[in-house]
Parts: C-alpha cells; structure tokens; sequence
C-alpha cells in the first residue's frame, strides 16, 4: 500500500509506470507528473481498465523547487521517482527535504548549461581534484547525505540499469561469489536495429554528452582518461554476437570504487556500430553537440536542443526496433585463496518489450529497474535515512525482483575475459 508521486512522463517513465500498474499491490496510487501534461493524461488513459493502481496526473516544472513542493504537500507521497532528467536532480532533492519524503532516480546530477560561472568553477576544481572530465559526478548529490540523514528520509540513487543493476550486480557478486573483488568490466549491449541512420535509444541530448566525453577508468585508487572512443575492444556477447565495443566514462564507476572494497580496476564498455560513431563525430565537428546557446538571427538556439527536435524520439523507436540488449558485469577476483571470475549478465528483447509495454529494450532495461528500486524504498526492503547508491544495500531482494518483474540474469562461470 503505497502512493508513489513519479516525475516525467518520457521513455523510461512510461515503463516504470507500466511496471508499477502491474504491481498494484504495492503501487496502490501513482501520480504522473511532468512538464507537457497532455503525455501523462495520455498514458493513465492507455493505462485505465488495465490496472488496479489509481493514476492521477499533474503539471509541474521540476526546475522550480517551489512548484514541486506544492505537488509534494499536495499528493503527499511516500517518495518521488525522479524520471526526467539529471538536469532535475537537485531541484527535485531540494523540494523532498522541504516536504520530508524519500527520493528515487536513475542518473546523477549534470549541470544543463555548462557555460555557467558558479557550477564551472566548482566543474574545474573537480576536473583536477579527482582526475576525469564528465560534466556529471556524485558529488552534488553525496553532499546532501547529512542533510536527508538529519530529516530522517532517504535518497536512493541510481536506480536504473548501468548505474543499477550493474551496482547490484557487484553488490551480489562480492556478497555469494568473492571474497575480495580486483576487477570489474561493466559491458553494455545494444545489438538492436531500428532502421534509423542515426537515433539515441534514450534521451538524445544527455546520451550525446555521455558518449563524446572523454573515456575514464579507474585504476589503482585513480582515474585514468582518455580521449573519447580511444579504446576498442571486441566481445561475442551470449545471445547477441560478437560487437565492437568502446570505453565510456561512466557514473557508476565512481560509486563502485568507493563501496566495493579494494577493487583496482573498474573499465565501462558500451558497443557502437559505424554508422552511429561516423554520424556522432560528424555532428560533433560541425557543433551540432555545443551546449552552449548561439544566435541564429534574434532567435538564441542551443544546438543540442535543436538535434532532439530533429531526431527520432527515443520513446517511438520501440515498434521498429529488433534485436537483443545483453547488459552484465564481469568480475575477477579471489575466493577461498583461489582466483575466480564470473559474469553476470541480463539478456532484453527489443520486440518482447514492445509487446508487454510498447517500449524499446534501452528505455524497458532502465524503467522496470527504477520501479523495483521504488519498491524496495516504498515497503521498507532499503530504507535508512541519508543519500546512497544501490550497491549499499542487501542485493537479494533486488535480484528476485530482477527474475519476477521482466529482466531475468544468469550467472557465467570462467567467461572469456576483456583484454
Ligand atoms: P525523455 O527525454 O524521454 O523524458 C524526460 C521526461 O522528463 C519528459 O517527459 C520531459 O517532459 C520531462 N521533463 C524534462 N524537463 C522537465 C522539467 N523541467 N519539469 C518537468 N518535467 C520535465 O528521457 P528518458 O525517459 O530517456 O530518460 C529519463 C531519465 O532516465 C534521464 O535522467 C536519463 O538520464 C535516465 N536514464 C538512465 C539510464 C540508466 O540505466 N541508469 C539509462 C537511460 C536513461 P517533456 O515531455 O515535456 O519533454
């Protein structure tokens, strides 16, 4: 019994409130709330007859702290699921302290615009402090620990697939499998087609910052960076084939170095095709990826925006996609004295996705994570007031959650290991 406020209604809202419609036992009320309305009444029409759960909808700018505690004050959540984007963390965050309810998202803080003096300063600092360049990290939000912890509520952080189940993944191989962890490469797949010369599977403007930054890795208690796209590697992915594959900076690396004990070594590795890769770089030649604003006569127009506009939406993709995401970590490490690695993976089927919620696998991957990490906040499973990361918790009810709800993991003894 419980009654979940959901922020953004895009791809991977419409599966984790698909998902939460499911599991109305302990989804009893949801209200959907996002910028553009008329999506949210769109979905809790699709939705209704479907579903014991109550929907309700609402406008807000999560932008504006003070709008979102009226919301808050008014909905009166046991938590909100921050399902817009990373632009939205903080804001979000601000109005959960003010209200005293407990926060959920998929992705950690990034600064929309960042030409900004004050969070480039603060951007500067870091870049030579800690030693990577991405303009997200944790720190924004880890700042807040004291402050949730002194108003007894809890920020869960992300709750979606990479970072996510690839945390937990971690978390439940240290736990049953190692002793000590040395190594983790966290590799994802997306072996789909959806016929496009050129579309992101998620949000375009935050997945074409993620992928031109530079790559980093940690090693040995320290980052290491290298220019985007600089290390390729091949990897015969089980159900899916043998793909090329690049080293991303990721967020999730910064956790796990903190919270798995003694690891030297965490590598993200993320397959791109050609076309893909030759489209990014062109675009990016050409400034199509600037964030920053520029004048087009008396109009200002910030180019990435205007990429979104012109792309395919992520969320229409799921009709045409085929094809199969296979999403996992790799770890080496020692047990009983002896050395050991395994793999742990999630194999998702574009197609199947779309059947149960009419969705691509990228946007399902993350939206059924984000509600199960809702339901262990909502029943109790993970609560303790303060701002973790999923990894900080017990794995297993994760991992059930993981076969029952639609992203079902196996276990691979001795895999071949990443060069
Ligand atoms: P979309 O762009 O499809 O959806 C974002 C939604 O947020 C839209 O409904 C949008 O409204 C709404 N929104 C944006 N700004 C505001 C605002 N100021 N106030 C209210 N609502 C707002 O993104 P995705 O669904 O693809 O991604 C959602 C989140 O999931 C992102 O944070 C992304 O980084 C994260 N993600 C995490 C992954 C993981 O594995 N951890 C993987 C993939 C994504 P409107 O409809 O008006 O545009």
């Amino acid at each position: 019994m419980s009654r979940l406020l959901i922020i953004g209604c895009g791809g991977v809202a419409g599966v984790a409130i698909h998902k939460c419609c499911q599991n109305s036992d302990v989804f009893t009320e949801i209200c959907i709330a996002s910028r553009t309305k008329s999506k949210c009444d769109a979905l809790k029409e699709k939705l209704s007859g479907k579903t014991s759960t109550v929907i309700t909808t609402a406008q807000v700018d999560a932008d504006n702290v003070d709008e979102l505690v009226s919301l808050i004050e008014n909905y009166k959540p046991e938590a909100v699921l921050n399902l817009a984007l990373p632009y939205q963390d903080l804001t979000i965050m601000d109005a959960c302290l003010k209200t005293g309810v407990n926060y959920i998202d998929t992705a950690n803080y990034e600064a929309e615009d960042t030409e900004d003096k004050e969070w480039r300063a603060i951007y500067e600092k870091r870049c030579k402090e800690e030693g990577f360049s991405a303009y997200f990290d944790y720190s924004w939000q880890w700042n807040y620990k004291k402050k949730f912890e002194d108003a007894g509520i809890m920020a869960l952080l992300g709750t979606g697939f990479d970072p996510g189940v690839t945390s937990v993944f971690s978390a439940y191989a240290l736990k049953h499998y190692f002793d000590e962890i040395e190594t983790i490469d966290i590799l994802d797949c997306n072996g789909g087609d959806h016929g496009y010369p050129f579309a992101t599977n998620f949000n375009p403007e935050i997945n074409l910052r993620e992928v031109s930054a530079p790559g980093s890795y940690w090693e040995n208690g320290h980052w290491v960076e290298v220019p985007a796209m600089s290390i390729k590697r091949e990897y015969d992915f089980p159900e899916v084939g043998m793909k090329d594959m690049y080293l991303l900076h990721h967020e999730e690396i910064e956790s796990l170095a903190k919270n798995i004990p003694g690891v030297k070594r965490i590598r993200f590795f993320m397959t791109f095709g050609q076309s893909y890769l030759t489209h990014m770089k062109c675009l990016e030649n050409v400034g199509m990826l600037r964030t920053d604003p520029v004048k087009v006569g008396n109009v200002e127009v910030v180019p990435i925006q205007l990429l979104k506009e012109l792309l395919p939406d992520p969320a229409s993709l799921g009709e045409r996609t085929v094809g199969k995401t296979n999403i996992g970590c790799i770890f080496t490490g020692k047990k009983d004295g002896k050395e050991k690695k395994i793999y742990i993976y999630n194999v998702c089927d574009h197609q199947e996705c779309y059947k149960e919620v009419e969705s691509q696998a990228i946007s399902y991957t993350t939206g059924v994570p984000a509600m199960i990490g809702a339901m262990m906040v909502v029943t109790g499973k993970w609560n303790k007031p303060g701002v973790y990361n999923v990894e900080e918790f017990d794995p297993d009810p994760y991992m059930e959650a993981l076969n029952k709800w639609g992203l079902p993991w196996a276990v691979e003894e001795n895999p071949v290991l990443v060069k």
